[in-house]
């Protein structure tokens, strides 16, 4: 049994061995031959490549902070590619329900539908508050207090 694995281990180095010298001159082939494109398709290629690492640049750059709360309601978004806020969406504090917004006169009252109760309520439009509130995220991102 033991003698068995010998063997088969001797032939497997034995075949590793002898194909090393064929891998080898394959890769060496794989980088030193030359290939002709048209000088569009290289363009596009080149265009291809610049924006995918753009966009991997500025998607490892975003932070990873994308839930907080602010006036007693919890808030999640998430961020576009190259900077800024996006999909700021408010939830009730104790059951992490979305919250409905209303708006009544001049005041926006936001209530969560399953706790039927008014989460708060302030002056101004939803989009107005949603602003505030991006400013407040923002604030936090530039002095990493998140
Ligand atoms: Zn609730």
């Amino acid at each position: 049994m033991k003698k068995e694995n010998q063997i088969k281990n001797s032939l497997i180095v034995g075949m590793i061995l002898f194909a090393l010298p064929f891998l080898f001159k394959t890769i060496r082939i794989f980088f030193t031959s030359k290939i002709y494109l048209p000088i569009w398709f290289f363009a596009l290629l080149l265009l291809f490549s610049l924006t995918f690492f753009i966009i991997l640049f500025f998607w490892l750059r975003k932070p990873k902070y994308s839930e907080d709360v602010f006036d007693r309601i919890k808030w999640r978004w998430g961020y576009y590619p190259f900077g800024g806020i996006k999909n700021l969406t408010s939830y009730c504090l104790i059951c992490d329900t979305f919250l409905f917004h209303r708006e009544w006169g001049s005041k926006t009252y936001l209530k969560c539908e399953n706790c039927k109760i008014d989460r708060t309520c302030f002056d101004g439009s939803y989009g107005y508050y949603k602003i505030t509130i991006e400013s407040k995220i923002d604030q936090k991102i530039r002095n990493k207090e998140y």
